[in-house]
């Protein structure tokens, strides 16, 4: 299963998975000129895109919603409960045939894949990630949570590829230059991950059949890519197997099988 980062960070998420031209792309928060730029520096089309899954209804998943949902004839995949938060945040309406309902805990065709949506410790109304299978290949995505809940660990268990969040290195976000108030936020149960947090999930996990680890929404003000990368290396001492990516802000990054 192919897998590329679009975009990733505060100011815009997009992810792609493709499998013989057919593309989902997971949330909304890059451009439409964007998309298809950093689709084609990678070598995928925008024609090949089927749908976009939606995790929540932060800003930096759904910018870009609604000018996707007049300009493109693409399905969203989404909770009912995100799908109201957005519309009535947007003042947008997502039409019934432009809808494919998403619930936690239940998994659902899409294309060749088998999507199983799940429930993230976040502040968001209905926060979810993805599990997406196919002939026996498994990749998660999970950002934008924050703590390691037991459905997550168990979300991820024996997954090919992982895509997760790496947002804050501790002590970079407690002494940088966020308000209190914002870094109680980032720190809470609700909030993001930090770097430890996500070398204690990598370091406990299953990683019987993990090749790819995509470390994803870096904070720009309160992590480095190498910070990140290092406490992630030493995390996964025991899977020499899992190779390591950093999802970018600013550029495509392709991590195919
Ligand atoms: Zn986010
Ligand atoms: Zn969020």
């Amino acid at each position: 299963m192919d897998y590329a980062s679009l975009a990733s960070g505060s100011k815009g998420n997009c992810h792609a998975i493709h499998h013989h031209g057919t593309v989902l792309l997971i949330d909304a928060g890059l451009s439409l000129r964007q998309v298809e730029r950093r689709l084609n520096l990678i070598g995928w089309d925008i024609g090949w895109v089927q749908g976009i899954a939606i995790t929540h209804e932060h800003n930096d998943h759904i910018s870009a919603l609604p000018v996707l949902l007049r300009n493109t004839a693409w399905v969203f995949l989404l909770t009912e409960q995100t799908k109201k938060a957005i519309e009535s945040k947007t003042r947008i309406v997502i039409p019934d045939h432009r809808w494919v309902p998403l619930k936690s805990g239940s998994s659902l065709s899409f294309g060749s894949w088998t999507i199983q949506p799940f429930s993230l410790p976040h502040d968001a109304v209905d926060p979810v990630a993805f599990r997406v299978e196919r002939e026996g290949q498994s990749l998660a995505i999970i950002t934008d949570l924050g703590h390691i809940s037991e459905t997550v660990r168990q979300s991820c268990a024996g997954v090919e590829t992982l895509v997760i969040e790496s947002n804050y290195d501790e002590q970079m976000l407690i002494e940088g230059p966020y308000t209190p108030e914002l870094k109680a936020r980032i720190l809470s149960r609700v909030g993001h991950l930090s770097n430890e947090d996500t070398a204690g999930l990598l370091s406990s996990m299953d990683t019987s059949r993990l090749n790819r680890v995509v470390l994803a929404h870096l904070s720009e003000e309160n992590n480095h890519a190498e910070l990140a990368r290092s406490s992630a290396m030493l995390a996964l001492q025991h899977a020499p197997r899992a190779r390591i990516f950093i999802a970018d802000q600013h550029h495509p990054v392709l991590s195919s099988t």
